[in-house]
């Protein structure tokens, strides 16, 4: 029985994200990855969710698996948008009678292509609450320093709904970032709006410059020109890139923890490798992380 609140409140914490595999050969690689990684000790590892369940069964299926059968504690990712309360409540069941304690709770993205989907939840924040009406779970929350792609540069507006989310919330967990001064300047943002629950940084070992650059785009973070230019600068040299990269996240996560994160939140992209070197360069062996 472990509760990812309990284990900040001791914390730092280390963690590791994965995504559900779609195929068996994925499937084999990231019980490989989890394999790999298990000797880390991590204090817990999270799935994500396909938005609109298009992962439903599959990241149910991993959540479950990882906490049954490595002993490792499992948080599942659940998006609301595009579910009929009655879905969320009994994926929600699911959970609690396979003894899942942990669940980050999240909007998702609409559908782009209808609009007949059902409206029951539009934002997080109703999700968290319908968390805590189907069971006693550990609620996370998703947090963007650089703003959330929807909140359109709207800044007081994106904080606004940022504070009250995180309010309701036992943790939020943040987008990755590449350079620390915009999750600090959040954190700053936050107390004056008087919330004070721990936010975890996510990191991502840049391994592929092209998608990682990408995923940023996407997922509204800067991708900084200098990074941008090293990596461009061994763009032929895959061995290297990936050294730039563990060397990048580690410098960024000896700030990070240097400055009193409450943990750190790894984003795996299922692989093991550049985790392990940074966890490594870290000498994170005789880091007392909490489990
Ligand atoms: C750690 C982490 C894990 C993630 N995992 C997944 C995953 O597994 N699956 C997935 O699909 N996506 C995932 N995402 C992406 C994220 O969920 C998407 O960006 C999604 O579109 C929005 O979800 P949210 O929970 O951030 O939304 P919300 O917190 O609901 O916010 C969405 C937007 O609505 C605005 N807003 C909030 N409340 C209101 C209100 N009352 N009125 C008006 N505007 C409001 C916010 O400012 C923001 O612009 C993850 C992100 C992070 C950081």
């Amino acid at each position: 029985m472990t509760k990812i609140r309990d284990l900040l409140a001791a914390g730092p914490t280390f963690s590791f994200e994965f995504f559900p595999p779609k195929t068996d050969e994925a499937a084999r690689e990231l019980e490989k990855t989890i394999g790999e990684l298990k000797p880390l000790n991590p204090s817990f590892v999270s799935v994500t969710y396909g938005a609109g369940g298009s992962t439903r069964d599959r990241t149910r299926d991993v959540v479950i698996h990882i906490q049954r059968d490595t002993g490792i504690t499992a948080m599942a990712h659940l998006t609301c948008i595009a579910h009929t309360r009655e879905e969320l409540v009994a994926l929600l069941g699911e959970y609690r009678e396979a003894g899942i304690e942990n669940i980050l709770a999240l909007a998702g993205d609409p559908p782009a292509d209808r609009t007949d989907y059902p409206h029951d939840l539009t934002y997080a924040i109703e999700l968290v609450a319908l968390v805590r009406e189907v069971g006693d779970f550990s609620i996370g929350v998703a947090a963007h320093p650089e703003l959330h792609p929807r909140s359109r540069g709207d800044r007081s507006a994106d904080r606004k709904y940022l504070a009250l989310k995180l309010q309701e919330a036992d943790f939020g967990i943040t987008q990755f970032f590449f350079k620390s001064e915009p999750y600090f300047r959040m954190l700053d943002e936050l107390e004056v709006l008087g919330v004070t629950t721990p936010v975890i940084p996510g990191v991502i070992p840049v391994t592929n410059a092209g998608q990682v650059k990408r995923f940023a785009e996407l997922a509204g973070a800067e991708f900084p020109q200098d990074l941008a230019e090293r990596f461009a600068a061994v763009a032929d040299d895959p061995v290297e890139v990936r050294k730039i990269g563990v060397d990048v996240a580690t410098g960024l996560c000896e700030e990070l923890l240097d400055r009193g994160v409450p943990g750190i939140h790894f984003y795996t992209l299922n692989r093991s490798t550049a985790t392990r070197e940074i966890y490594a360069n870290l000498g994170l062996g005789g880091y007392e992380a909490s489990r």
